[in-house]
């Protein structure tokens, strides 16, 4: 399904997640991650609008608090991963399960990408990836249920996508990832004007920024080297830069 009248806007929650909203121009929304009602609820009262579909990335509590209360509000169908651990989700969405969302004329693919957690799934369609934690502007999530080849495998997915794909990820770490970027190539002028980066980010422009995408290009295994002497391309680099950012 096409759609070009999808808009995608931010509700700040928390301390720095973003719920997405998505709208079509009708009365029906859904939203990407709620953390917390509150701010979702005043938004929806504000523009008048039907939450018809919630989205859930992962089990972490500042993605999937807010959803009793909206549903308490609205009867809204609730797609999420595998995991008893989130307490309600209506259609468990398994890799290339295909999420059709008629009311607002679009449908995502499932991706599953186990790293940051070990049942995190991705959405993608109309040009636009909900990535929850796994993949931020210039980062990645942190490894709390996966290892660096669960990472590697699963930025290794979102990478293969259209370079246009607009990337929406659940936090705002866009200023301190372009700092960790700078430590690991800071011969790379480009990065300083990332340091301005918005979300959504362009994944064509985290290919060429984001060492976490980068974990095969010779500077980035270079500095990784200092870390772990032994590192390889890939893997290797990807479990040394993610545990030297843990530190950072
Ligand atoms: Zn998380």
């Amino acid at each position: 399904m096409m759609s070009d009248k999808l808009s995608i806007t931010p509700i700040p929650a928390l301390t720095d997640n973003y719920i997405w909203l998505l709208t079509n121009g009708g009365n029906d929304c859904a939203v990407v991650d709620p953390g917390e009602a509150g701010p979702v609820l005043k938004v929806l009262e504000q523009e008048g609008l039907n939450l018809s579909y919630i989205l859930l990335t992962h089990h972490h509590y500042d993605h999937v608090d807010g959803v009793p209360e909206l549903l308490e509000h609205y009867d809204a169908k609730v797609f999420g991963p595998a995991d008893d651990r989130i307490p309600v989700v209506h259609q468990v969405c398994r890799e290339g399960f295909e999420v059709q969302l008629p009311e607002l004329n679009v449908s995502f693919q499932v991706f599953e990408v186990p790293a940051h957690t070990r049942s995190h799934i991705a959405y993608f369609g109309e040009n636009a990836l909900f990535c929850g934690d796994t993949l931020f502007s210039l980062g990645c999530g942190r490894l709390f249920e996966g290892t660096a080849s669960d990472m590697q495998k699963a930025l290794d997915k979102l990478a293969a996508l259209p370079a246009d794909t607009q990337v929406y990820c659940a936090h705002e770490y866009t200023q301190a990832n372009c700092k960790f970027a700078l430590a690991v190539e800071p011969d790379i002028d480009r990065l300083r004007a990332a340091n301005k980066i918005t979300l959504p980010s362009r994944l064509g422009d985290e290919l060429a920024t984001n060492p976490f995408l980068r974990t095969r290009a010779d500077s980035v295994v270079n500095m990784a080297r200092k870390i772990d002497p032994e590192a390889t391309p890939g893997i290797a680099t990807m479990a040394a830069i993610r545990a030297w950012k843990d530190r950072f």
